[in-house]
């Protein structure tokens, strides 16, 4: 027996990237869709505008959507909703008994939930146990990390542990998809570059930190490390391409630091959840890679892939890095942790 699951605003560029993924999952099967106003009440396929190159999934085009406020029989709910509008939603599904997977801003700070990436710091499930208790709820919000910050958080999680990480500077190249559907106009994009994605860089300049932090005492304490983000538009679809500078505790050499990338291993990578890349960090040796379309799908588009490794005259060290946004950093970032949570019984 499969565990249902319900996707929130389904039509959405996130939401697509759930439903392709959920097709023929092994222990998750697609059993309620919801949207705005402006689709409840409709099939699907009437609905969606469906963008993605991987066709629809067939049983998905007659179901129909649900009204934000319809009540679920859905045991697991990944979240695709706006911020701001998701907040509420997912508060009061978490208090009817639901597990909720949130792709959405709202609730990622907040002290008691779990931001999860789970080759980083599943660790942090426990805050459920918090959660549950401050809240009276019976059910949980599990969210996972902004997409920008995705890529180098997972890149950072080996070096902190080997190096202790003090300072980070990084640039980011985001792909259009990272702004929803219909996103940025095209008359403002071809041709440019837009050197401001709203609300993004105060996101990446804190989170990685509440996910590199210690949880001590039924909290998480921080990684005490400052980051500098510069955060732009760029037309490519998908794909997060960033620089990242760094400096450590302690200086490794650089071919340490290579092999600490290289080598990573983690949670999921052991217990084979059916989400997991073989290689969670990718290295690339060539002097022009990563490159956003040639290596955004490396690992059906959940592995980081970093390059160009080499000595940063201002700080430590400096490489590139690069993760696929609607996938690690949305829907496939979502599904691991609904996984991981899966198979620690959480789920049932
Ligand atoms: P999007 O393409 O604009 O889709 C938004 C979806 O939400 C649509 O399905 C829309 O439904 C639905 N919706 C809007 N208002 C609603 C309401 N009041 N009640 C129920 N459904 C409502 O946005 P997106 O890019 O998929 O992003 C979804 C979430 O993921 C956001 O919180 C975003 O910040 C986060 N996120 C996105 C990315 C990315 O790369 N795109 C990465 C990480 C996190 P209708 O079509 O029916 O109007």
């Amino acid at each position: 027996m499969k565990i249902r699951v319900a996707v929130l605003g389904a039509t959405g560029t996130v939401g697509q990237r759930f439903l392709q993924l959920l097709e023929g999952h092994p222990w998750f099967e697609v059993g309620a869709l919801t949207g705005s106003e402006r689709s409840a009440g409709k099939t699907y396929g009437e609905a969606a505008r469906w963008v993605l190159d991987h066709p629809m999934p067939g049983a998905i085009a007659a179901m129909p959507i649900l009204a934000e406020d319809a009540p679920l029989d859905t045991p697991l709910v990944f979240s695709a909703l706006p911020s701001k509008t998701a907040g509420a939603i997912e508060a009061r599904l978490a208090a009817a008994g639901h597990i909720v997977c949130t792709n959405a801003s709202d609730h990622r700070m907040d002290p008691d939930v779990p931001l999860l990436i789970p080759e980083v710091n599943p660790d942090h499930l426990e805050l459920i146990t918090q959660q549950r208790k401050a809240r009276g709820w019976s059910g949980a919000i599990v969210a996972n990390p902004n997409c920008t910050a995705t890529g180098p958080t997972m890149a950072l999680r080996p070096l902190h542990d080997a190096f202790g990480v003090t300072k980070l500077m990084l640039m980011s190249m985001q792909a259009l998809s990272g702004a929803g559907y219909p996103g940025v106009p095209a008359y403002d994009v071809i041709d440019n570059v837009i050197p401001y994605v709203g609300g993004e860089e105060p996101k990446v300049e804190s989170e990685p930190q509440k996910m590199l932090g210690t949880l001590y005492g039924g909290s998480v304490q921080p990684a005490p490390f400052v980051i500098s983000a510069h955060c732009n538009r760029v037309p490519v679809l998908e794909g997060h391409l960033e620089c990242l500078s760094l400096a450590f505790v302690r200086r490794p050499s650089l071919e340490e630091l290579v092999d600490v990338l290289r080598s990573f291993r983690a949670l999921p990578q052991e217990l084979k959840l059916p989400s997991a890349p073989a290689q969670p960090i990718i290295v690339r040796d060539e002097p022009d890679r990563p490159q956003t379309r040639r290596d955004r799908d490396a690992g059906r588009g959940m592995s980081t892939v970093v390059g160009r490794i080499r000595p940063c005259p201002i700080l430590e060290y400096k490489f590139v890095c690069l993760s696929h946004n609607t996938i690690r950093g949305a829907a496939g970032g979502s599904l691991l942790n609904a996984e991981l949570m899966y198979s620690q019984g959480l789920i049932r």
